[in-house]
């Protein structure tokens, strides 16, 4: 699905970009860093065992974890979500990491019924009429098939960041995901040249998307390129105030406790 995607915002600029070589820096404390996530993975599949899982986006960030979790023979099972509503570039890395690692990526859809029922009441392109609407598409298409992915595990691997973005400034390396299990943010020190640095020194499989200035990568109708010298997630959403884009995998509670 890719009919919804906006073009590149910025007029006659080119469309496509090495992604290495627009981002893959190695910068000081980068070794350190690396080793501290390979020290995280180990301690999490001591504590954790059979009930850690990678849940991942298949953006960079998870790319490197899947291709830690492979170097290092981890026992870590994997698993994504398949929306419906994800670029075909995006859902060719399930096969690719198959392929490249041997490992099965195990993989979560939304209840067709209630898509189809989601769809009918609230049309195609809901997801830009309102908020609630938008949160909706994503609690059918994303929260209760994560909620499936979830069940029965202690903890899970993310690939978030603190410098994604100004709601994830403060983002842990282990967090109460509210449900009663660990969230493990194992790269959250990382920057984006990190990122693609461990890319491509270690020639880890990438979605083609981010050689379209697409950083950050979600559902088809909810990404757009972005232009330079935008916020790394200015492309998801776009259309929404910052505090708002989140689709709910990642809601942590605020001081009162509360799912934020
Ligand atoms: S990101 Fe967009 S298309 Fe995907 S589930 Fe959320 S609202 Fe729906």
């Amino acid at each position: 699905m890719s009919g919804e995607v906006s073009s590149l915002p910025f007029g006659d600029a080119p469309t496509h970009a090495s992604a290495i070589e627009l981002y893959a820096r190695k910068s000081a404390g980068f070794d350190e860093r690396l080793a501290q996530t390979v020290e995280l993975l180990k301690q999490a599949v001591a504590e954790h065992g059979a009930g850690l899982i990678q849940s991942t986006s298949l953006g960079a960030e998870d790319m490197v974890i899947t291709d830690l979790i492979a170097r290092h023979a981890l026992p870590i099972d994997i698993a994504t979500l398949d929306t419906g509503a994800l670029h075909d570039e995006t859902l060719a890395l399930v096969p690719a990491i198959e392929a490249r690692y041997g490992l099965k990526v195990e993989v979560f859809t939304p209840v067709q019924q209630a898509v189809i029922q989601f769809v009918k009441t609230n049309g195609e392109r809901a997801m830009y009429e309102s908020l609630d609407l938008r949160k909706a598409c994503c609690a059918v298409r994303k929260l209760e098939p994560l909620s499936r992915m979830l069940a029965g595990r202690s903890a899970w691997i993310t690939g978030l960041r603190r410098e994604q973005s100004s709601n994830r400034a403060e983002v842990p390396f282990a967090e109460d995901d509210g449900k009663g299990r660990i969230k493990l943010n194992v790269l959250a020190a990382w920057s984006w040249a990190d990122v693609w640095h461990y890319i491509a020194a270690n020639d880890v499989p990438f979605n083609a998307l981010h050689d379209q200035f697409m950083p950050s990568i979600g559902c088809a109708p909810c990404t757009r390129a972005i232009a330079v010298g935008e916020d790394f997630r200015a492309g998801r959403w776009w259309w929404e105030d910052e505090a708002a884009k989140e689709c709910g995998l990642h809601a942590t509670k605020d001081k009162t406790g509360v799912p934020a």
